[in-house]
């Protein structure tokens, strides 16, 4: 092939994506570099946020019990069987986030990441726009330019939380949805009743004045791993006009199986919830998923109510808590997911290297549209949490060997 130019086969788009898009992904190869160079046991990789412990026990044993069955694992109707969706909807009913909800409003889909994609192409004209909040979760990007949305930026306020103001002053002609994500990837933050409250009445009103609803969608994938003492309160039940997306794959550390769902908020002024409820099912033929896994749909019908031990998160969070504290380093309180976002005590790209230094691999601040900042990930073994406790206060006294305050 020597001296022909090599054959174009991948599109700008996502030839930018590969090369740009995927630092959290290629830090997470890097991490398995820096594991065979220097031992797994000495690199703390606070990278990725992928659960790896057990799943609860009723979800693996329905696992092996239906496994072990004679049963159907064929196609079935694009949005899922239709009793797995009965029971969603009874268990969405149950918790209260819907007071009328029916399997009519239920897709189940491949994660939270299935859902989302199948709502972006079900409600989006090419330009439309989306507004995500800063910090963001990297893959909303992809999720909304795939479906021909552009992305608009508003940001949340200095504890990052819901800044109304800022979301209503990106409103605009062509803004169709809001994607709000609590508790947050990568805050760490739950957004409490009252802010929703007020999110919700700005956006009827603008909806209002401009006779065509803005939606939310609501990605809640976090929300059974919350510390916060006040109750998960969905964003979108607070607004009529929502989706909800919701995934298994951090409350059951499940992520590699691809089960979730969208519930259309059954209060949602829609024409044809036929329509809306076929055309998602359609979007999920079409992009290819064709239907949520079958074997998953049937196995978490029958685990719905397990239980979520909060307690191993609750443990990593605090004692990277008392190390972030002895550190000086300043961060907002996670009162949910398993992340701590943490303003860097120098520039952020010399603090992510002097880090990589020590072995401990961070996601920049950057790289979720707030630089100055670093993330951690503490779904991870206990003895990486201890070991990225010794070392995240060994970097604070190497920048600042003195021990004042160490902030910009
Ligand atoms: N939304 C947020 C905020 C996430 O952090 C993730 C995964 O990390 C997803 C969606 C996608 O999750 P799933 O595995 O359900 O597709």
């Amino acid at each position: 092939n020597q001296g022909k130019p090599m054959p174009k086969v991948v599109s700008k788009k996502t030839a930018g994506y590969y090369t740009s898009g995927s630092a959290i992904r290629r830090m997470f190869e890097e991490g398995l570099k820096l594991k065979s160079l220097h031992g797994a046991d000495n690199v703390c990789d606070l990278s990725i946020g992928n659960p790896q412990f057990d799943p609860p026990g009723v979800f693996l044993e329905a696992l092996g019990k239906i496994a072990s069955e004679k049963g159907p694992h064929a196609y079935m109707p694009n949005a899922g069987y239709p009793w797995v969706r009965e029971r969603v909807a009874a268990h969405l009913k149950e918790r209260g986030f819907f007071d009328t909800i029916t399997a009519d409003h239920i897709v189940m889909t491949t994660g939270a990441a299935g859902a989302l994609n199948i709502v972006m192409e079900a409600i989006l004209n090419p330009g439309e726009e989306v507004i995500i909040l800063r910090p963001f979760f990297l893959e909303y990007r992809f999720y909304i330019e795939a479906h021909g949305g552009v992305i608009k930026f508003a940001d949340t306020d200095s504890d990052f939380g819901l800044d109304v103001g800022a979301v209503e002053s990106t409103i605009g002609e062509r803004t169709r949805a809001i994607i709000v994500n609590s508790p947050n990837n990568p805050t760490g933050r739950v957004y409490p009743a009252d802010s929703l409250e007020q999110l919700s009445a700005m956006l009827e009103r603008v909806s209002a004045e401009r006779g065509d609803p803005v939606y939310l969608i609501s990605d809640e994938p976090y929300r059974d791993i919350i510390f916060a003492d006040m109750p998960f309160v969905s964003p979108a039940s607070k607004y009529r006009n929502s989706f909800m997306c919701y995934s298994w794959s951090k409350a059951f550390c499940v992520s590699g199986e691809r089960i979730g769902y969208i519930a259309i908020n059954p209060e949602m002024d829609v024409d044809s919830l036929e329509l809306l409820a076929g055309s998602l099912a359609m979007c999920n033929r079409y992009l290819g998923f064709v239907n949520a896994p079958a074997l998953m749909q049937r196995v978490i019908a029958e685990a719905l109510d397990a239980s979520i031990d909060v307690s191993h998160y609750e443990m990593r969070r605090d004692r990277l808590r008392v190390a972030l504290d002895d550190g000086g380093y300043d961060y907002a309180e996670p009162e949910g997911a398993f992340y701590f976002f943490v303003r860097t005590p120098e520039n952020e790209k010399e603090f992510i290297d002097r880090a990589r230094r020590h072995l401990l691999l961070v996601v920049p601040g950057s790289d979720f549209g707030r630089t100055g900042y670093f993330r951690i990930s503490y779904a991870a073994p206990l003895e990486t949490i201890d070991l990225a406790c010794e070392k995240l206060k060994a970097i604070a006294a190497e920048i600042n060997p003195t021990g004042q305050a160490v902030l910009t």
